[in-house]
């Protein structure tokens, strides 16, 4: 009975941690959906301009650039999950042990600087930022370039579907603003319960809304990550307000994107050697946090 208990506990936890990658996934995919349905079907969907006007190129150029994102996202998304950025099977050097190390008493090593423990991986995370609870992964050395590369497809994709869904709004509120449409806008889940509104109207209300909650979500995520890499700033020196490790703006965004920083996040494919081990970093100012 107990072993059966705790194999339900474990398939319970395992299916917990998986849900925030899922229900992304989902969503990413059906945003996808649906503006390739505007694309294909609606656009544009005000009656007073014609259909001609969306010519086959054109229509063809919109639906390239929504699986260039696509494509960009889930690479990135799944190279980001691939990418283990912990101290396993890392040699860390043996018995040098210098400023800024630290002893783990969980993973039972010394640590180099930059690194720590995070509980939720239960392992320590080279140059960790934070642990991630969207793809239930740390953010670290070694994976920074994949996160940051996902982001920045997800503001993109999702600033492109608040642009056209932005005629969803314009239909809605163009029969008027009423009780019923602004409604439907901010609660269409209760007036889908109440039958209020038909499946497709609260479809296209409630990815509507997600593109646009998401939109602002992700561009706080992915400003706060450019300001953190221009300044060679983790997460957590961030909050102890300290730059220990700033190399000048060039040089801190090819600490986390790699050699090949111009180019690399067009495409995962393309390789880029980070400069670093992700152990030993050049110290250039305090590790004291600022006053
Ligand atoms: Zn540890
Ligand atoms: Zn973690």
């Amino acid at each position: 009975m107990v072993s059966m208990g705790s194999k339900l506990w474990c398939r319970a936890e395992r299916l917990c941690r998986h849900m925030p990658v899922v229900l992304n996934t989902v969503l990413v995919f059906s945003i996808t959906a649906e503006v390739s349905y505007l694309v294909l079907v609606e656009a544009p969907l005000e009656p007073s301009l014609k259909k001609s006007e969306w010519t086959s190129t054109w229509k063809t150029l919109h639906l390239l650039a929504q699986y260039f994102m696509l494509g960009n996202i889930t690479w990135n998304a799944w190279l980001f999950l691939k990418t283990s950025p912990s101290i396993r099977g890392v040699f860390l050097g043996g018995e040098i042990v210098g400023q800024g190390w630290r002893y783990c008493y969980t993973c039972e090593t010394h640590t180099p600087p930059r690194c720590s423990h995070c509980y939720d991986c239960n392992v320590c995370v080279l140059r960790r930022d934070h642990h991630c609870v969207f793809f239930g992964q740390c953010v670290g050395f070694r994976n920074y370039r994949f996160f940051l590369s996902c982001l920045f497809f997800m503001w993109s994709g999702l600033l492109y579907a608040v642009v056209m869904n932005a005629e969803v709004f314009i239909v809605i509120l163009k029969e008027g603003v009423t009780f019923h449409s602004v409604m439907l806008l901010m609660v269409p889940w209760i007036m889908l319960v109440t039958g209020q509104v038909t499946a497709q109207a609260f479809a296209f209300a409630f990815i509507a809304d997600t593109c646009v909650i998401g939109f602002l979500l992700v561009s706080a995520f992915l400003f706060f990550h450019i300001g953190l890499m221009l300044r060679g700033q983790t997460t957590r020196e961030w909050y102890s307000s300290r730059r220990p490790y700033s190399l000048g703006t060039l040089a801190n965004i090819r600490e986390c994107l790699g050699e090949h920083w111009f180019l690399c996040w067009i495409c995962p494919l393309i390789p880029s050697p980070l400069p670093g081990d992700g152990i030993n970093f050049k110290l250039t100012g305090s590790l004291e946090p600022a006053q």
